[in-house]
C-alpha cells in the first residue's frame, strides 16, 4: 500500500502539533513508520488519504461498538445540533440519559457527566478522598486511568512501597499518595493495608485490563477486592471507561458478578463524542457539589449534542442486548482462527481475550500482569502490525493494547483478516 498523502500530511502536522498528534498512541512510535491519516469511516471499515480501505480492530479504541457512522447516532447528532450546541443551561436530555444508564447498571443510583474518561477517575478518586477522609489510593502497574496526575505512576526500580512518577511533572508528593500493586495479585494489595493502615481512600482497577494488551482478572480476584476493600472500609472503584456498555448493558459488573463503589465510564457511553462520566450509590454520589462539599465542575459537560449521540448509543444497546454475544461471538472466531493458525508455526505467542476485547502477545508465558505483557517480543509485534495493515487490516499500533471489535464486522471481514493474517505468517 502507499501512505504517501498520509506521509506528507504527518510532516506538516509535525511542525504544528506536539509529535504531530493529539494522543500519542496514534503516532506509531512503539511500531515505527508513518501513521495513516482518515478521510472518512463507515461501518467497519476505515478510508485513509491515500484511498486505502482498512478492517478496522480499535473502533476509536471502543467507542464505534456498533460501527463507524452508525445512523441513529447521527442521526441524533444533526438533528440536535441544529438547536444549538451548547447553553450551559440545563436539558431533559441530561435526565433521560442519566435515567437509562441506571436502568442498564444494576448497581448505581446517581451518574455524573464529564468530558473524558481522565476526567471520570481523576474526579471519582476526589470524590472517594473526600467519602472516606483519606488520602492514599491503590493501582495496578500496567492499569490506565486517563493522565491525570495521581495516575502516572510506576514502580520504582522494584520498589513496592510508594511508586515514582513516569512522567516528568508528576511531583513526587502525589506519587506518594499512589499505591502500585500487581494486578492479579492479592497479597500485593494486601501488603499496602498492612503498611497503611485507615490510610487508604479507594482501589482503582481495571475490571479487565485493557491498557496492556487484554488482561482479564483471574478467579477470585476482583472477589478479593471487594472483601479487602469491605475488611477495610475503603472504596472499590472499578474504571469502566473501556468495559462499560461494552461486555454486557451492566459492563463488568455484570458480567463477572462483583459490584463496585464508584464506577467511571467513557469511550461507548458517548457514542464517539467526548464523554466521560462516574457514579455510585445515593450516599457517595451526594457527596458532589453542588448537593455536598466535593467540588467538581464542567463548562461543557453534559454537552446536548454529547449527550443525544450517547442516549441513541445506549438506547440501541438497551434494546439490543444480543449484541454483546454476538460480538464476543466474533471476538471467539478471530481469536480461534488465529490461534489454529499460529499453532502451524513455531512463533511463541499467547491470545488473551474477554468478550470483544482481545490481544495477541509474542511471548510462552501467560500474559497476567504488567510483567508478563511486557515478556513480548517487539520485533515480532512490529512486524506483525505492519505485516497486517498493508493488508488491509487495522490493529492497535502498540502490543500493549486491547483490539475493540464492533458489531459492523461481518464474517466476511472475519475471513478475509485470518487469510490477511496466514498470508502474513507465510511470508514471515
Ligand atoms: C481510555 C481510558 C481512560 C481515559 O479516557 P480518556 O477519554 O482517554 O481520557 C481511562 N481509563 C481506561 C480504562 C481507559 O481505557
Amino acid at each position: 500500500m502507499i501512505y504517501k498523502r498520509s506521509s506528507t500530511l504527518f510532516k506538516s502536522a509535525k511542525k504544528v502539533i506536539p509529535g504531530g498528534v493529539n494522543s500519542p498512541v496514534r503516532a506509531f512510535k512503539a511500531v515505527g513508520g508513518t501513521p495513516i491519516f482518515i478521510k472518512k469511516a463507515k461501518g467497519a471499515y476505515l478510508y485513509d488519504m491515500d484511498g486505502n480501505s482498512f478492517i478496522d480492530f480499535i473502533s476509536s479504541w471502543g467507542p464505534m461498538i456498533l460501527g463507524h457512522a452508525f445512523e441513529p447516532v447521527i442521526d441524533a447528532v444533526k438533528s440536535r445540533a441544529e438547536r444549538g450546541t451548547s447553553y450551559g443551561i440545563p436539558t431533559e436530555l441530561e435526565t433521560q440519559i442519566a435515567e437509562l444508564a441506571v436502568k442498564m447498571v444494576p448497581n448505581i443510583d446517581k451518574i455524573r457527566m464529564v468530558n473524558s474518561g481522565t476526567e471520570a477517575c481523576m474526579s471519582a478518586i476526589r470524590l472517594a478522598r473526600g467519602y472516606t477522609k483519606r488520602e492514599k489510593i491503590i493501582k495496578f502497574s500496567g492499569c490506565y486511568h486517563g493522565h491525570s496526575d495521581a495516575f502516572l505512576i510506576q514502580a520504582g526500580s522494584g520498589a513496592v512501597t510508594f511508586g515514582a512518577p513516569n512522567s516528568p511533572g508528576v511531583t513526587l508528593a502525589t506519587a506518594k499518595d499512589t499505591l502500585l500493586a500487581d494486578y492479579n495479585d492479592l497479597d500485593s494489595v494486601n501488603y499496602h493495608f498492612e503498611q497503611h493502615p485507615e490510610q487508604i481512600a479507594a482501589i482503582i482497577v481495571e475490571p479487565v485490563a485493557g491498557n496492556m494488551g487484554c488482561i482479564p482478572p483471574q478467579f477470585g480476584f476482583l472477589h478479593g477486592l471487594r472483601s479487602l476493600c469491605d475488611k477495610h472500609q475503603t472504596l472499590l472503584i472499578f474504571d469502566e471507561v473501556m468495559t462499560g456498555f461494552r461486555l454486557a448493558k451492566g459492563g463488568a459488573q455484570e458480567s463477572l458478578g462483583v459490584n463496585a463503589d464508584l464506577i467511571t465510564y467513557g469511550k461507548v457511553l458517548g457514542g464517539g463524542l467526548p464523554v466521560g462520566a462516574f457514579a455510585g450509590r445515593t450516599e457517595i454520589m451526594n457527596q458532589l457539589a453542588p448537593e455536598g462539599p466535593v467540588y467538581q465542575a464542567g463548562t461543557l459537560s453534559g454537552n446536548p449534542i454529547a449527550m443525544a449521540a450517547g442516549f441513541a448509543m445506549l438506547t440501541y444497546l438497551n434494546e439490543n442486548p444480543e449484541v454483546f454475544d454476538r460480538l464476543a461471538k466474533k471476538t471467539r472466531l478471530i481469536a480461534q482462527g488465529m490461534t489454529d493458525l499460529l499453532d502451524k508455526k513455531s512463533i511463541p505467542y499467547q491470545i488473551n481475550r474477554y468478550g470483544s476485547m482481545m490481544s495477541l502477545h509474542f511471548t510462552d508465558e501467560a500474559v497476567v500482569d504488567f510483567k508478563t505483557a511486557s515478556l513480548g517480543n517487539n520485533n515480532n509485534f512490529k512486524e506483525y502490525f505492519h505485516g497486517m495493515l498493508n493488508r488491509g487490516i487495522y490493529l492497535p499500533p502498540s502490543a500493549f493494547e486491547s483490539y475493540f471489535l464492533n458489531d459492523a464486522l461481518s464474517e466476511k471481514d472475519i475471513d478475509f483478516t485470518l487469510s490477511a493474517f496466514d498470508n502474513w505468517l507465510n511470508n514471515k
